[in-house]
């Protein structure tokens, strides 16, 4: 068969989807949707679905005033019109129609690494050069460090994870303004580098961390990246967008299939939207169970990364696999990711956590 040389050998990406009682693997949110959103989501449903025989709308525009709402409203970012809203299939499918239109054979993306696995993947996906950069030790990157890298790579899109996965670190909001003043001309032809700060994560930032999302309408050349698949407890339904300069939205728009967002798709996104706060009522649980956990963990001796995101990065362990599978043998699933010695938990409720601990403690002697 003509395979691609470059995909000869590889195995699909995806962390092992197994059967066990704690599942605390892929920074979801433990908590399913309530009742009442579970009813208006099939209310909807079946509204879509006496329109089936025709295709959705193309342009989505009244789900993207929905996520313009939300979005000026959690960030505090004004004058977000449906011209600077973009959304796919989860937000792995809005950064691949990022690299579809501004990457390509002959140009590079840049990221710093460690960071999310599927970034080199939508690379390859693309024909784009892939370079994995560098952060400091303890996980940060300065705005001086990134931009020494910008300037020797020249890259047509930056991707900045913020928290970043797997390591659980935020870019201060002066990190991300200093590099997108510093990028305007460090792209192909001296023209801009794509900044694209992935924000996956963001609602579970802690206090005093602002999103860039509200910085994102002072440079032409800054995306930020959003999902409904971590705080709002929705990674079922696949939903990621974007917000960007007009411009930017117009590329993505090429690239794009046809319909891409399915009329249900789309109608479960909206009645979601519409009880905001009922699905992330778990968050502010999440991030006191969060802090509890970096706290416990650093009394009984582990390495912890500081984290802003739904998940810990910790070690540091001689073979930490064997460390994964006696949590495994004890029914809790966490990720076997990052940085050598390190394993990353998700965190789930207050008994998946304790669950955790116990097994932790059995398996290490903590
Ligand atoms: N960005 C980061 C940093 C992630 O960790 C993930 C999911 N693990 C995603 C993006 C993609 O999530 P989704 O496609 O579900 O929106």
């Amino acid at each position: 068969m003509p395979l691609r040389a470059d995909l000869h050998g590889i195995e699909p990406y995806g962390a092992p989807q197994l059967d066990v009682p704690v599942l605390l693997n892929v920074n979801e949110n433990p908590y399913p949707p309530p009742a009442a959103v579970i009813e208006d989501i099939t209310t909807a449903v079946a509204a879509a679905a006496g329109g089936m025989n025709r295709y959705p709308d193309r342009d989505f525009e009244d789900l993207r005033g929905d996520l313009a709402a939300y979005l000026a409203r959690e960030s505090g970012a004004h004058d977000l019109t449906v011209a600077n809203i973009w959304a796919a299939n989860g937000s792995n499918e809005v950064m691949l129609h990022l690299l579809q239109a501004f990457g390509g054979p002959g140009r590079t993306v840049l990221s710093f690494a460690p960071t999310y696995s599927m970034y080199p993947e939508y690379a390859r996906d693309t024909l784009t050069d892939w370079v994995a950069g560098h952060r400091a030790e303890d996980f940060t990157v300065s705005a001086a460090s990134a931009l020494a890298q910008i300037e020797r790579v020249r890259p047509a899109v930056v991707l900045l994870a913020s928290p970043n996965n797997p390591t659980g670190t935020a870019l201060p909001l002066e990190v991300i303004e200093e590099i997108a003043h510093g990028t305007a001309t460090t792209g192909p032809g001296g023209s801009a580098s794509v900044i694209v700060v992935d924000e996956a994560y963001a609602e579970f930032r802690r206090s005093g961390t602002p999103s860039a999302v509200s910085i994102q309408h002072r440079f032409a050349h800054l995306a930020v990246a959003r999902t409904m698949s971590k705080a709002f407890a929705f990674a079922g339904a696949r939903l990621g967008y974007l917000t960007a300069a007009p411009a930017v939205i117009d590329a993505l728009r090429v690239v794009r299939l046809p319909y891409h967002l399915s009329a249900i798709t789309q109608a479960v996104a909206r009645a979601a939207l519409r009880h905001t706060d009922a699905l992330q009522a778990q968050v502010q649980a999440l991030r006191t169970e969060r802090d509890a956990t970096v706290t416990w963990l650093r009394d009984h001796g582990f390495t912890v990364a500081d984290t802003d995101a739904n998940f810990v990065l910790f070690g540091l362990f001689d073979d930490r696999h064997a460390i994964w599978q006696g949590l495994l043998d004890r029914g809790v699933l966490i990720r076997e990711t990052g940085p050598q010695g390190y394993l990353r938990v998700s965190i789930g409720t207050a008994e998946e956590m304790a669950a955790f601990r116990g097994a932790l403690k059995e398996v290490t002697g903590a």
